[in-house]
């Protein structure tokens, strides 16, 4: 499932940089997630990296985005092989 940010972010740009996928990005008036890019880190990371640093807690999952780990894995292999995501170190 992929996850949102909703209109109690502050724009404090933490969260922009930690995503390995540049899912994240300045919308109109707050930041948003380009849910075709969100894998919830799966392949990356055990946690989403931006839910992790969030300072007012404003990125929860998106039910209107669903997805299995399976289908999180397969969207991971997808940016990688795509070039872009970030390869894990
Ligand atoms: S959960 Fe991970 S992949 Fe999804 S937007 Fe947050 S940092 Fe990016
Ligand atoms: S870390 Fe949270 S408050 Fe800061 S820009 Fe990202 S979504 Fe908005």
């Amino acid at each position: 499932m992929a996850l949102l940010i909703t209109d109690e972010c502050i724009n404090c740009d933490v969260c922009e940089p930690e995503c390995p996928n540049g899912a994240i990005s300045m919308g109109p008036q707050y930041y948003r997630i380009e849910a075709a890019r969100c894998t919830e880190c799966v392949g990356h990371f055990s946690e989403p990296q931006c839910q992790v640093v969030c300072p007012v807690d404003c990125i929860p999952f998106d039910p209107q985005n669903r997805e299995t780990v399976a289908q999180l894995e397969e969207k991971y292999r997808n940016l990688i092989a795509a070039g872009i995501a970030k390869r894990p170190l």
